[in-house]
């Protein structure tokens, strides 16, 4: 991310620092959010962690997101929360092929700065991180839903899960927990079965502050997937969140507390060297995991669409990430627009490349997909 940023900008190059613990410049609280029990309780971390700009607005609309230049507009969203309640339809889980049967928010935006961001894709205005107050509104269909779902639910490998619910899918849910509480809370009504037997929660991050997580009455009910890279693809692309070996450190503690645990690579990409970049990190997960870990991976190739690629550039309008999409392969993607990924050629040699190096290296794991 530096590479992008002008060396006086001062401001912008704090922001992207590695970061184990986010907190926000400016929070905004809208009337409702502030009537909810968990809102007043966000609202009392933020006050612990010494924010000194809270503000209760007189109704539910956000306003004054973007005042000043493009790069202000960026940098001020990215220190703000915004204590929302979720509208009806952010409560409807949708189903989230091929990482969970459904899908749950927390919160939607990250506070953190990665280039290739697929949040640029799906997010609109000012990349602010809105997190729900209505909690319980958002966990309330779980028990609905236990015993349907078409990706984990009855399947083979892995319907030891139940019936899974992603969490991440819009946000890094650890990387907000500090202030929010959300992930915690959710992970022991899970964990202390609440919602039922036979579901599950999961979700994946780029940080690594998990000592809040480790004595949860978490019951093996959470899947926690550490997202790591290379170095080369982290060091250029990715700000303001935990350094990979601190994630893989966090991994360890996840794994040692009874949580199963998991890797979300991605996202990969075949820069010159990447075969001993990727062994080299998974080398690194071996060392550092107990040999009988519940272990899976993921493995995400990197693509863009048209409007991510807009979105990003608008944000990184220096950055050295491929989003050419005369070396891709254009794609019908599941919500009809057209996604860029790597020809298929290179896609088969870089899954057979992952599959072997993962079984020979980590032999206990189980990879789940690629993509
Ligand atoms: Fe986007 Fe994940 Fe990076 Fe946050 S941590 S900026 S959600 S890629």
């Amino acid at each position: 991310m530096l590479e992008t940023l002008p060396a006086d900008d001062a401001d912008l190059a704090t922001l992207v620092r590695p970061a184990r613990r986010w907190v926000p410049k400016h929070v905004l609280v809208t009337r409702s959010a502030a009537e909810l029990e968990h809102g007043q309780q966000i609202i009392a971390r933020c006050t612990a962690a010494g924010v000194q700009d809270i503000r209760l607005l007189d109704g539910d609309r956000l306003t004054g997101l973007r005042g000043g230049t493009e790069r202000e507009v960026y940098a001020r969203a990215k220190q703000t929360l915004a204590v929302v309640v979720a509208p009806p339809s952010a409560l409807r889980p949708q189903p989230i092929p091929p990482s969970a049967d459904w899908r749950l928010d927390l919160a939607k935006g990250c506070p953190a700065h990665c280039q290739y961001c697929y949040l640029a894709g799906s997010l609109q205005g000012p990349p602010i991180t809105r997190v729900y107050a209505n909690l319980d509104d958002v966990l309330a269909p779980i028990p609905s839903l236990a015993g349907q779902g078409t990706v984990t639910t009855g399947d083979a490998l892995r319907g030891g899960e139940g019936t899974t619910f992603e969490l991440s899918c819009y946000t890094d849910p650890l990387g907000i927990e500090s202030v929010t509480g959300s992930l915690s809370s959710a992970i022991a009504r899970v964990g202390r079965g609440e919602y039922g037997d036979g579901v599950s929660l999961r979700f994946t991050t780029k940080f690594d502050d998990v000592a809040p997580l480790l004595d949860l009455p978490h019951d093996g009910r959470t899947r926690v997937r550490l997202s790591v890279n290379s170095a080369a693809v982290s060091r250029r692309f990715e700000g303001g969140t935990a350094s990979v070996s601190a994630r893989i450190t966090a991994l360890r503690d996840l794994a040692r507390a009874g949580y199963p645990v998991g890797l979300t690579v991605a996202p990969v990409m075949p820069l010159p060297g990447w075969q001993d970049d990727y062994a080299a990190l998974l080398r690194e997960v071996a060392a550092a995991l107990p040999a009988d870990v519940d272990l899976t991976v993921e493995l995400i190739t990197h693509r863009f669409t048209e409007a991510s690629r807009a979105v990003l550039l608008s944000w990184y309008p220096r950055t050295l990430l491929d989003l050419d999409d005369a070396g891709r392969s254009a794609k019908r993607s599941k919500f009809g627009g057209t996604k860029y990924v790597y020809p298929a050629p290179l896609m088969r040699e870089m899954r057979t490349w992952f599959e072997r190096e993962v079984d020979a290296t980590l032999p206990q794991a189980r990879v789940l997909y690629w993509t």
